[in-house]
């Protein structure tokens, strides 16, 4: 069977490696599916999960944005920070998505918004993304 190495590698070291039948990220242009044998291409990256299809299992990994390199034979997403779903503590990111809440509720200045946008894109990222562990 055809396969891709798939590697996710934060500013703390890679987080995730290994071989799958298929890779699915999201884009900032949209949701992506990859293959074995794609051609080479950079596209940055959305808040958003990466599924990774193995046999019959499919692993999600929650990413707060950043790269993703194709070559045929190797994905690699280059990721501020990077959480397989088992490894995602529920209860800090429901504590994160109540302070990033709160501070969009208080509307300060244009910065602090688009950070509490941000904050809160994590947050619920991790909680959709955990529901996905096996
Ligand atoms: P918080 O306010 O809870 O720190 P955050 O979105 O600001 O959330 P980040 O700056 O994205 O956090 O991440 C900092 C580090 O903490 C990264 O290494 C990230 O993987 C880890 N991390 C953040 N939230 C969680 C979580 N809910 N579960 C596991 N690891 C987390």
């Amino acid at each position: 069977m055809k396969v891709v190495e798939v590697s996710i590698v934060t500013p703390n070291g890679p987080v995730y490696t290994s071989e799958a039948e298929m890779v699915s990220v999201k884009a900032k242009s949209g949701e992506l599916g990859i293959l074995p044998g794609h051609i080479a291409m950079v596209a940055p990256l959305a808040v958003g999960a990466v599924r990774i299809k193995k046999g019959s299992y499919t692993e999600y990994v929650a990413i707060s944005g950043g790269f993703l390199e194709v070559r045929p034979d190797k994905v690699t997403i280059l990721a501020q920070a990077a959480e397989v779903s088992a490894n995602i503590d529920v209860p800090r990111a429901e504590e994160a998505k109540k302070r990033a809440e709160q501070r969009l509720q208080q509307r300060q200045d244009h910065v602090d918004f688009k950070r509490a946008e941000l904050a809160l894109k994590r947050a619920v990222n991790r909680i959709d993304v955990f529901k996905h562990t096996r």
